[in-house]
């Protein structure tokens, strides 16, 4: 790399080979990681667009890593599905939120349900299913308090496993969402036969929604956004819009008749005591 010319493809990229080095180092750390407890859990709020209810939230993992600090799952999740330990991790993520979503519950019988992410090999992973279950027997936590959040992607398979354990979990009471809706590949004929209760359409819908003066292109997502809403309920779903940071896009998806809504504007990810500080109040108060 040293007497490459300018311009000239170097067979040792410096900054593509550092990339690799940090991208090495934290996929080694990884299991000590999990081991120290340096992996945490933020909450989001999914609140009901009709009477600003709390109704779920979502669990988000970070990591607190001794030296570069907080790490958003961006740096690390994609790792974690490449090297497999994304079971491991998102395992423990699944037992740390159903914890924490019991002990809700003790202080408030109205309190959120808790939404987990499950990465594509968790889906895939032939024990989950007992998994689940096994972990809401151990802390009591009533089915109907977990959902889980799948992609596309995960569904899109020639397995039939993935389906089936869905189909378990849901037959159990666990409510099964969507996650990104809209930007992968969305069969919608096959969605009609999926055991799902919910929609999550991704920020990147939302943030078509602009004021003052729609365009023609924020028109356009205005229409597509109404017509997913509509599409969901036919189907007998739900549907949660992510990334809302304005009043105005709340304005609009309430108009639309989207049930649920998660981000900024409603509350950014925090501690699990920032969710019981709010638990039996409604937002904004
Ligand atoms: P996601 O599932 O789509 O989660 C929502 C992301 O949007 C979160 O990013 C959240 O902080 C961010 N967000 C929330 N409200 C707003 C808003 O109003 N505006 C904008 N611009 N963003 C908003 P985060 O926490 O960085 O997580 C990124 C992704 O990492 C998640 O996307 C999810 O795919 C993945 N992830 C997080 N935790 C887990 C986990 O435990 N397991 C797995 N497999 N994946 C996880
Ligand atoms: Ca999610
Ligand atoms: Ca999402």
């Amino acid at each position: 790399a040293k007497d490459a010319g300018k311009g000239r493809w170097s067979l040792f990229d410096p900054v593509r080979n550092e990339e690799e080095i940090t991208r090495y180092a934290l996929s080694a750390a990884m299991p000590a990681a999990i081991d120290h407890g340096q992996f945490y859990l933020d909450y989001q709020p999914l609140v009901s667009l009709s009477d600003e209810r709390i109704l779920g939230v979502e669990a988000l993992v970070r990591w607190r890593h001794p030296e570069t600090g907080i790490l958003r799952p961006d740096k690390f999740i994609g790792l974690a599905e490449e090297t497999g330990l994304i079971v491991r991790l998102g395992g423990w993520a699944l037992a740390e939120a159903c914890r924490e979503a019991r002990r809700w519950l003790d202080l408030d019988p109205g309190a959120p349900f808790v939404s987990v992410n499950l990465a594509v090999r968790q889906v895939h992973d032939p024990g989950l299913v007992d998994e689940v279950l096994a972990l809401l027997d151990h802390t009591g936590l009533p089915p109907g308090r977990l959902q889980l959040e799948i992609t596309e992607s995960a569904l899109m398979s020639n397995s039939a496993g993935p389906v089936r354990a869905l189909r378990t979990l849901y037959d159990r009471g666990i409510r099964i969402a969507i996650d990104d809706f809209g930007t992968g590949y969305s069969n919608l004929a096959y969605l009609r036969t999926l055991p799902v209760h919910e929609l999550k359409i991704a920020g990147s819908f939302v943030e078509g929604l602009r004021r003052p003066y729609p365009d023609l292109a924020t028109a356009t997502d205005e229409r597509i956004l109404t017509t997913l809403v509509s599409l969901a309920h036919t189907l007998g779903l739900t549907v949660t819009a992510e990334g809302v940071e304005t009043a105005w896009q709340a304005e609009r998806l309430r108009a639309i008749g989207c049930d649920t809504a998660q981000g900024y504007l409603f509350g950014r990810p925090g501690p699990a005591d920032d969710i019981t500080a709010r638990l039996g109040r409604p937002v904004g108060t």
